[in-house]
């Protein structure tokens, strides 16, 4: 659903517009690392709840 050779997706976190690089062999979906990492401290998290 993109248009055009320049791809950006929504930063899973902030829903900013994050370039993708060329190679399709990965898709960036945070806008910065910190976002990055924040998102594997809920990711634990949710796996804490998960094992009670
Ligand atoms: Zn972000």
């Amino acid at each position: 659903m993109n248009g055009g050779t320049n791809r950006t997706l929504p930063c899973d976190w902030c829903h900013a517009p994050v370039p993708q690089p060329r190679g399709r062999w990965r898709t960036r979906r945070y806008c910065s690392k910190a976002h990055r990492r924040r998102n594997r401290v809920v990711e634990a998290v949710g796996n804490f709840l998960d094992n009670l």
